[in-house]
């Protein structure tokens, strides 16, 4: 019987909750106590040794939350492979003793740490990047040196160098990066590789580099030792590899010693989103099964898995024999325990965003996480336990309102927070509706649920006034009272065809065929996207409960939206077929004054996605326009041309940014004698502009630890 099978064949039911989560799994010389790994995912700790304490802490506490395995960020076996500048390195005896504290972190808590050996090619942010061919890639500035016959060796030799030292260091295993458009994927693709000679052409040349650097690190590190390889499933870039070429790359690793196939989608130059919150959960984990057919060693899944759920039933239907998420462990540490103890109500989800984690990577600014601030910052945001507890009102249960509370509550302090509608979320009822921001109904479901384990006293449909609390004996007032949106002052705002996002989005309003959207900040694109979606949602939200989301988009119509080939034996080139034509619900018009090109405020990992889903729904986008007055016959606009014109249009939804709610706050003309409790604010209420969810969960969560 293969290995493969048996794996299937030995899995039985100790845990109620996910019996296949947590099997063990056997790798004939070590064994992974469950099925869950933490994903390689860079965090900026991992390029300057000063910061590796914080590092061992961030990994300790992932080790201790159950997870079987890590994988830590990638680290470069040479200069040439750096991501940026004085990237991070396990190249020379000196180095060892920086990682010898983070394996010692994490094997404390009966778990594996293996570390990932990336190198960057020409994905490289330095003068020194080199790649299969002298061409340079769309996501960096520096154009890369066609490596030498010489230097491919010479990189063989280090990958195995630095395999070698990670194992003194006390590393379970390396990780090799082949996928995701990194050095090795660069020699794997024709995309990239266009060299004639023994490394190039024909599949046999192009996969000789990776497999002689498998060779290398398994003759480095001996027979007892993890080797993963992680493998592009489908380039998702032209003239990428067919699924028959990965299957071909799959076999030979194998033969070559790997122990584990780790599954990478898509290059980070590919124009199709392969991680953002609106790529179906799961949404690439056929692929996983399909080359678990073809192989007698362990293949992990990945991407957008968040759930244990969505985990356990990939290791039900044998898709998959393990399960590896990096973002989720960021956004909760104790994901593994909580699933074992059947506590998945209290995970607290990662919901996709890329705010503060790829998004930070991408400005070398350090990773966190937005709906966990403590990612990263474990030495430095603490929740210390008080020791005299103060009563204390939250007003406001939205993001802001929510994180103070329960950071308050845990370290012990007894808190009522009090909300006008009738459901906690704030702004995060907008959020969830969205099309492929379903996510975003994850984290109030958390809070609702954390809420209540740690018995804070929630006030629903209660409006708080000035007399209120100054009847009230509260040690600390928290106002996070957030923000309304900002409405138009021209003629006609107050006409009935004129519409907030908040009247819109809560289904108190709807919009007719052929909309104006004013603003195209975050809120304006979602809203384009909200009106233009072929599943039209507008009727359906009206009917909403606090706990229901509408359906998110179904996995082929996805596929077919963004051009993936969804055979999962494809033989299209990288998995890239033509995106079907979209026939949008409405007629929207996007426009904003400035002169800019619209949504370049975007996020920098996910703003692409919504400007190219916008395209595709057919937005007109216009720039440069100032509005004159609305009448019941649409909008008056005066365009760059200097002329008035009239947009006919049935409604004007705005968009237009939001103003604070703070009047709940002590002013100096009021008689502050008076007050004997402590007035704080946070989130949207303290500060309208630039304000997200990450700002105001940072703050709730800054200032809950501090009282
Ligand atoms: P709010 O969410 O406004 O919460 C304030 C709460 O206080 C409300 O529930 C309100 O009812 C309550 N309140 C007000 N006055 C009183 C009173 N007197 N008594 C009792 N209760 C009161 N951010 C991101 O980071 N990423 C995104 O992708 C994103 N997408 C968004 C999409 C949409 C469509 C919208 C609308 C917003 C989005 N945001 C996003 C923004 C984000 O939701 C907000 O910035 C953030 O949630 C604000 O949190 P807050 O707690 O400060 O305020
Ligand atoms: P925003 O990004 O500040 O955009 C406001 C828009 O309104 C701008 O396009 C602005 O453009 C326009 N505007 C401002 N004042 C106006 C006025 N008086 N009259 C007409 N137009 C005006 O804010 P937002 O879209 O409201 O989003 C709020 C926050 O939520 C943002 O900070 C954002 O980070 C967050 N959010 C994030 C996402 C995400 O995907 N990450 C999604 C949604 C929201 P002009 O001044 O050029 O007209
Ligand atoms: Fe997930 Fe967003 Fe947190 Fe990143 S910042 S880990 S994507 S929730």
């Amino acid at each position: 019987m293969s290995a493969n099978r048996q794996q299937t064949a030995q899995i039985h039911t100790e845990n109620v909750h996910f019996s296949h989560i947590f099997t063990p799994l056997d790798l004939g010389f070590t064994t992974l106590k469950n099925r869950m790994v933490m994903g390689s995912m860079h965090t900026g700790l991992e390029d300057r040794f000063f910061n590796y304490g914080k590092l061992a802490h961030y990994f300790a506490e992932r080790a201790k939350g159950g997870v079987a395995m890590i994988i830590t960020g990638g680290i470069a076996p040479n200069k040439q492979g750096w991501l940026t500048p004085l990237g991070g390195t396990l190249n020379q005896l000196t180095d060892v003793i920086n990682h010898k504290r983070l394996t010692k972190a994490v094997h404390k808590h009966d778990c594996k740490l293996v570390l990932q050996i990336l190198h960057s090619g020409r994905y490289g942010y330095h003068p020194f990047v080199v790649s299969s061919s002298a061409i340079k890639s769309p996501i960096s500035l520096f154009k890369p040196r066609k490596m030498s016959h010489k230097n491919i060796l010479a990189t063989v030799q280090d990958f195995a160098h630095t395999a070698k030292l990670a194992k003194l260091a006390g590393y379970d295993g390396v990780e090799i990066m082949g996928s995701e458009g990194y050095l090795l994927n660069q020699f794997l693709s024709q995309h990239t590789n266009k060299r004639t000679d023994q490394w190039g052409g024909s599949l046999e040349n192009r996969m000789r580099f990776p497999l002689a650097v498998v060779n290398a690190v398994r003759e480095a590190v001996g027979k007892n030792f993890i080797i993963t390889f992680r493998l592009s499933l489908m380039d998702l870039v032209p003239n990428g590899n067919t699924f028959d070429e990965i299957v071909c790359i799959a076999k030979a690793l194998e033969k070559a010693g790997v122990n584990i196939i780790n599954t990478g989608i898509g290059w980070h130059e590919a124009r199709v989103p392969t991680i953002v919150t609106s790529v179906p959960r799961a949404g690439f984990a056929h692929l996983t099964g399909e080359i678990k057919k073809h192989v007698n060693i362990p293949v992990m899944a990945a991407n957008r898995i968040n759930m244990p759920d969505t985990a356990e039933q990939l290791l039900v239907n044998n898709t998959a024999d393990l399960v590896q998420m990096a973002r989720p462990f960021l956004a909760d540490p104790n994901w593994v325990n909580k699933a074992k103890s059947g506590q998945t109500h209290l995970i607290n989800t990662c919901i996709a965003c890329n705010q503060a984690c790829l998004d930070h990577i991408f400005v070398n600014k350090r990773a966190s996480c937005l709906v966990n601030p403590q990612a990263c910052y474990e030495t430095e945001l603490v929740y210390k336990p008080v020791k005299k507890a103060k009563n204390i009102a939250v007003i406001g249960a939205g993001m802001a309102g929510l994180s103070a509370s329960s950071v308050l509550a845990k370290r012990g302090h007894q808190v009522t927070i009090f909300e006008a509608q009738d459901k906690i979320g704030g702004q995060f009822n907008y959020a969830k509706v969205i099309h492929g921001k379903e996510e975003f109904f994850e984290t109030i479901r958390y809070f609702d649920n954390l809420l209540q384990t740690l018995n804070v006293t929630v006030k629903l449909n209660h409006k708080v006034t000035k007399e209120f609390l100054q009847n009230e004996k509260f040690d600390d007032v928290i106002i996070a009272t957030g923000v309304i949106p900002r409405s138009l002052k021209i003629q006609g705002a107050d006409l009935p065809n004129v519409i907030s996002y908040a009247e819109l989005l809560s289904g108190e309003k709807t919009a007719g065929q052929t909309v104006a959207v004013i603003g195209a900040g975050g809120i304006g694109f979602d809203v384009s996207e909200f009106l233009t979606a072929t599943d039209d949602r507008t009727f359906i939200i009206q009917n909403l409960q606090q706990n229901q989301i509408p359906t998110p988009q179904p996995l082929d119509e996805w596929q077919a939206q963004w051009g993936v080939d969804n055979r999962s034996n494809y033989d299209s080139f990288g998995g890239l077929t033509t995106a079907k034509k979209i026939t949008p619900a409405r007629k929207v018009y996007l426009m904003q004054r400035k002169k800019d090109r619209l949504g370049t405020g975007l996020n920098k990992t996910s703003g692409w996605v919504h400007r190219t889903a916008l395209k595709q729904h057919g937005v007109i986008e216009m720039s440069d326009v100032q509005y004159e007055k609305i009448t019941s016959e649409g909008i008056w606009l005066r365009t760059n041309n200097g002329q008035s014109q009239l947009l006919r249009v049935d409604t004007v939804v705005v968009c237009a940014g939001q103003e604070s709610v703070n009047d709940l706050m002590p002013k100096l003309t009021d008689n502050l004698d008076q007050l004997t409790a402590q007035y704080h604010v946070i989130g949207g209420a303290k500060f309208a502009g630039e304000l997200d969810a990450k700002r105001a969960i940072r703050e709730g969560a800054e200032l809950g630890a501090q009282l």
